[in-house]
């Protein structure tokens, strides 16, 4: 029989490869020791983009609790990001004037690390989690959180509730969403006449420049171009007015959306000097997008020549971090413990785990002063510099830097 994938968005067949990661382990399935002797579940990590609205995507083949049952992500515990939280909250009690007569809803809320920080200026909050075990610590700390994942169903059970936002805050959880169209109807209904809207999205054409292959994992299902993304909300009656760039996940787009027909708020410069410029890197273009996959190969074979070299050399090389992109990056250039003694962690959900399909080891990262290995290798590159400066010890004894993406380098 004719097996057809179908774009998540529009629909057409999806008949373009952007990137063929090979099988992979959920990205955020770390292992206990017992389970390494265990067999474990590889999925293909195949991207591809569509011709009709250039939604480059996975398929969506994998049930979402699954994926987020027991999500061992906790925003809370890097400081890089808490900061960029607490900014975020200022700026818009500052410019759109928020205050106790205002309601704030925050879908993928995590633990709160957000929200609280509305919270402590008096701003009503509700926040929408899928992951039990993450909105637990969101609800000890009186942070309400609905153990939902959000969709138009959802939605509508908070509108039954007596609740609407006045802001309606969807940070990195619109790539995650399975059912794309579902979602963002939920946004739309669940957001008050004059409501904003703000959704951070890694940007598609960040990780297209700056090779970030390893922020794809089944755990995203959609990678947006300001292009797409405008489509997608001009189909459910939403416009972006507002759009800025921010260097968070390596290169993201904060949009700022409002109903169609909510002329309170007008469109800024930079939604039109966004689209210029994707139009004109050709993201309307399917050749544009077939460039891709030949410079990941290039990167798999550049990193593997690095590690391949400092092993006959006698070197030590260590990871740092255990984000799910490192899982992503170590599993398709096939890396494991032949290379990466251990990997470390500063959360203690992660630490005397396993990483998924490599099963290297992770520590706490007091376990570096011990061992003092001649690499270590940060595989959440996007905080590099905060770990550089956190782990600057291991110069003490000649240790060094290495930063995978976007190509191999070494600091020393
Ligand atoms: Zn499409």
């Amino acid at each position: 029989m004719e097996f057809t994938l179908i774009c998540r968005f529009c629909k057409a067949p999806l008949a373009y490869s952007f990137v063929d990661l090979g099988m992979s382990p959920l990205a955020n399935s770390f292992l206990r020791r017992e389970k390494l002797y265990q067999k474990e579940c590889f999925y293909p990590l195949h991207v591809f983009v569509c011709g009709e609205c250039f939604l480059v995507q996975l398929s969506a083949l994998l049930a979402p609790d699954q994926i987020f049952s027991d999500y061992a992500y906790f925003s809370s515990y890097s400081e890089t990001w808490l900061k960029h939280a607490q900014d975020y909250v200022e700026n818009m009690v500052e410019r759109f004037g928020f205050d106790a007569g205002s309601q704030v809803i925050e879908i993928g809320s995590n633990d709160g690390y957000l929200l609280r920080y509305f919270k402590k200026m008096g701003v009503p909050v509700l926040g929408v989690e899928p992951a039990k075990n993450v909105a637990k610590v969101a609800q000890a700390a009186n942070i309400p959180t609905m153990v939902k994942f959000f969709g138009l169903e959802t939605a509508k059970d908070i509108i039954k509730e007596g609740i609407q936002a006045d802001l309606l805050v969807a940070n990195n959880v619109l790539a995650q969403a399975p059912e794309l169209n579902d979602f963002v109807h939920g946004l739309k209904i669940l957001l008050k006449p004059h409501g904003i809207v703000t959704i951070e999205v890694p940007h598609l054409v960040k990780l297209m420049d700056e090779n970030q292959f390893d922020t794809i994992y089944h755990e995203h299902f959609s990678y947006f171009s300001f292009i797409t993304l405008q489509r997608v909300f001009a189909e459910h009656g939403l416009i972006i007015f507002d759009v800025e760039q921010l260097p968070t996940h390596g290169g993201s787009l904060r949009l700022y959306g409002r109903h169609a027909d909510d002329e309170t708020k007008s469109i800024t410069t930079s939604v039109e000097d966004l689209r210029g410029r994707e139009l004109q890197a050709g993201l309307n273009l399917l050749e544009t997008y077939a460039t891709f996959a030949p410079r990941v190969q290039k990167t798999k074979r550049k990193l593997l020549e690095f590690l391949i070299q400092a092993k006959r050399s006698g070197k030590s090389i260590v990871g740092y971090g255990a984000p799910a992109k490192g899982n992503t990056l170590l599993n398709y250039c096939g890396i494991r413990s032949d290379f990466i003694d251990y990997t470390v962690d500063r959360s203690p959900h992660k630490q005397n785990h396993y990483l998924p399909g490599t099963h290297i080891p992770i520590y706490h990262p007091d376990r570096i002063k011990d061992t003092r290995p001649d690499y270590v290798l940060i595989l959440p590159w996007n905080l590099k510099n905060e770990i550089m400066q956190l782990m600057q010890h291991i110069r003490q004894w000649g240790g060094r830097f290495v930063v995978p993406i976007p190509k191999v380098e070494v600091y020393a």
